[in-house]
C-alpha cells in the first residue's frame, strides 16, 4: 500500500509574466490519497500553479516531480498519460460535441495508441473502442449524465457542464486530479453533492485530488491538507484548522 507516499512535489517553482511574479519559489508536496486544497485571494497564483502542473505554462525556475520523476519539462500532451488530469476554472470543452463524445475523448486521451489504432483499423481497435464506450457509460451513469448523453454540451446548464468536464477528466484515469474552483456557481444542494463526489473520487477510485477553491466551508470540510498562497508565495500549509487560524492567512483574507 503506497497510500501516504509522496505523489507530487513542487520545488521552488517560479513563474513570471513580464514584471509580474505569479509564482515565487513555491514548494509543497501532495501525498497519495490526500484531498489537498490550494487557497488564496484572487491573483494569488492558484490557476498559474495548475497551469504549470498541466504544462500550459512553463516554469521559469524550480522543479515538479510526479512519483519521484521530474516532469518539469514534459510536453503538455504527455501530461495526461503521465497521470495528471484536470478541469478548468472557465470550462474547456467541445461545446458543439455531445456529452458522450466529450467523455470518449477523455477515454482516448489516456491511451493515444488506442486512438491511432482505431483510426488505422489495427487489430485490437474494436476491443479498445468497446472498452472506451463501456468506461464512458460507467462515468456517465455515476455522474448522473446518462439522460444528457446525446445532448450538445453547449446546450446544458453550467452545473451539468461542470460534471461533464469532471467525467472527461476522470476518463483519462488520472493519478492526480486537479480541480479549479469546482464549487464556483453551484447552489447549496449541488455543493453537498460535490463534496460527496470528491470524497468518493478519492475513496472509491483511489485518485489523489488537488483543488483550488474559494468556498471555505467546502475546503474545511473536505481537505486533509491545505496550502495557502498570497501574491505568488506560500504563506501557510497544514491541516484546515491550522491554516484557517494562521495569522498570515487571516491577514491575506482581510486584505490588511
Ligand atoms: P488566482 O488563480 O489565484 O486568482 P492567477 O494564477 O490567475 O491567480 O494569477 C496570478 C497572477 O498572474 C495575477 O497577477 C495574474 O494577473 C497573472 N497572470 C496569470 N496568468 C497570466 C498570463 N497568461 N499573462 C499575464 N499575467 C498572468
Ligand atoms: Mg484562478
Amino acid at each position: 500500500d503506497t497510500r501516504g507516499a509522496e505523489l507530487l512535489r513542487l520545488e521552488a517553482v517560479t513563474v513570471r509574466f513580464g514584471g509580474i511574479v505569479a509564482l515565487d519559489g513555491v514548494s509543497f508536496s501532495v501525498r497519495r490519497g490526500q484531498i489537498c486544497a490550494l487557497i488564496g485571494p484572487n491573483g494569488a497564483g492558484k490557476s498559474t500553479l495548475f497551469n504549470c502542473l498541466s504544462r500550459l505554462y512553463a516554469c521559469n525556475s524550480g522543479a515538479i516531480w510526479l512519483e519521484g520523476q521530474a516532469v518539469t519539462h514534459v510536453p503538455r500532451h504527455r501530461m495526461a498519460a503521465m497521470g495528471i488530469g484536470r478541469t478548468f476554472q472557465n470550462l474547456a470543452m467541445f461545446a458543439s460535441m455531445t456529452v458522450r463524445e466529450n467523455v470518449l475523448i477523455g477515454c482516448h486521451t489516456r491511451h493515444h495508441a488506442g486512438f491511432a489504432r482505431s483510426a488505422l483499423r489495427l487489430p485490437g481497435a474494436k476491443r479498445r473502442e468497446a472498452e472506451a464506450q463501456a468506461k464512458a457509460q460507467q462515468l456517465l451513469d455515476w455522474l448522473e449524465l446518462t439522460p444528457h448523453a446525446d445532448k450538445l454540451v453547449g446546450d446544458l446548464p453550467f452545473g451539468t457542464q461542470k460534471r461533464v468536464e469532471l467525467a472527461r477528466a476522470l476518463a483519462t484515469e488520472p493519478k492526480l486530479l486537479l480541480l479549479d474552483e469546482p464549487a464556483c456557481g453551484l447552489n447549496h444542494e449541488e455543493l453537498d453533492k460535490l463534496s460527496e463526489l470528491i470524497r468518493s473520487i478519492r475513496d472509491r477510485m483511489g485518485i489523489t485530488v488537488l483543488l483550488v477553491e474559494h468556498h471555505m466551508g467546502l475546503v474545511m470540510g473536505l481537505s486533509d491538507h491545505v496550502v495557502a498562497l498570497n501574491f505568488g508565495k506560500k504563506i501557510a500549509e497544514g491541516t484546515p484548522a491550522e491554516v484557517r487560524a494562521h495569522p498570515e492567512v487571516i491577514r491575506a483574507y482581510l486584505g490588511a
